[in-house]
């Protein structure tokens, strides 16, 4: 790697001593971000000022295209990336946690590939942990690159997560947060398969610092994200980290039974004083379609939690490896 101004070059001994940072990268049919990414990430990793190694795994997540190849020549011509290729597409937080659980690094890093996780921040993040900082968090400034319904949509969700959640995630901060060995051993116990890993990266604790950073819009390439698919992951994060929704039902159960007596005490004295009273038509309607529609609900929401039971119990794993190309620098 060729140095710049600015940059203490390590010589080989102490690269071998040096603390090692992994860059996991998950990609599914990035082939038209591959190199760009790797274009302006080694042109960072030239300019770090700290004493440290990095090295960069990428986790293929079944893509379809040319990302395979492109990241496998790349590798053969340098000594610091490695390639995890899943059998298919297990999606993202799959591939996340596929790099978490085969990174070797002493801290780790996930970033996106199209550049949306600026690598400019790293350096930052490196300081914060050498100082001792066992989490340091990348936090948004704007969402410069988001449309307003997508800020706004992940505005109501945190508040609504953080609302409900035993621990809060941080507005604005995406996967993107260097990880000390520790975090990622302690996140390794997790083993939960309906997951949503910034829930679980703020479950675990640690001493946590914070960068800022403006975020840009997508470098090449399309977003893999649909409303849906986000609306998916919004109620998994939910379902999978609190239990508060079955507890709301409980008390709307309370709520309503108690109106209920109410209601029939009075209709029972109604018709004891005034005999019996045939129109009720619009009443007896309402009653039945507000507690039919009131238990389907809760009733789906029982069923949530029972198709994660479901899939907890049947102990799949979360993905399947097809291939692991180390690089020399992940081995030494
Ligand atoms: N990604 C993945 N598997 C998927 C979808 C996405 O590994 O099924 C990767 C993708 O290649 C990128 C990162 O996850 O590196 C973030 O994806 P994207 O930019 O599409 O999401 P957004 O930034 O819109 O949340
Ligand atoms: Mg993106």
């Amino acid at each position: 790697m060729n140095s710049r101004q600015g940059v203490i070059p390590l010589d080989r001994r102490e690269a071998a001593r040096a603390r090692r940072v992994t860059l996991i990268v998950p990609v599914y049919n990035e082939e038209a971000s591959i190199g760009v990414f790797l274009e302006k990430v080694t042109q960072v990793l030239t300019r770090i000022t700290q004493p440290v190694a990095v090295d960069i795994l990428f986790v293929n997540d079944g893509s379809r295209d040319k990302t395979e190849r492109l990241i496998l020549a790349e590798a053969a011509k340098r000594p610091d990336i490695s390639l995890l290729s899943l059998s298919r597409n297990f999606g993202k937080e799959a591939a996340l946690t596929a790099g978490l659980h085969h990174a070797t690094g002493d801290a780790v890093i996930p970033l996106d590939v199209d550049l949306q996780d600026p690598p400019e921040v790293i350096d930052d993040m490196i300081r914060h942990w050498l100082a001792g900082a066992k989490i340091v968090n990348a936090r948004r400034n704007r969402r410069d690159g988001d449309s307003w319904l997508k800020s706004a949509s992940a505005g109501a969700f945190y508040r609504l997560f953080n609302a409900m959640a035993e621990r809060p995630i941080p507005r604005d901060v995406g996967d993107f947060r260097l990880m000390d060995r520790e975090v990622v051993q302690a996140i390794r116990q997790l083993g939960e398969r309906s997951r949503c890993n910034k829930a679980l990266f703020s479950w675990v604790g640690f001493e946590t610092e914070e960068v800022l950073y403006d975020r840009p819009a997508r470098a090449a390439g399309e977003t893999r994200w649909s409303y849906w698919k986000l609306t998916k992951l919004a109620l998994d994060a939910i379902f999978s980290s609190t239990t508060v929704p079955l507890r709301i039902w409980t008390y709307v159960g309370m709520l309503m039974a108690l109106g209920s007596l109410v209601y029939s005490l009075v209709l029972f004295i109604r018709t004891l004083v005034f005999g019996i009273d045939v129109p009720g038509y619009a009443s007896t309607t309402i009653l039945i379609l507000v507690f039919g529609g009131m238990n389907m609900f809760a009733l789906g929401i029982i069923g949530e939690y029972v198709g994660r039971i479901y899939t907890e119990v049947r102990q799949r794993p979360l993905y399947v490896v097809r291939s692991h190309h180390i690089s020399d620098l992940a081995e030494g």
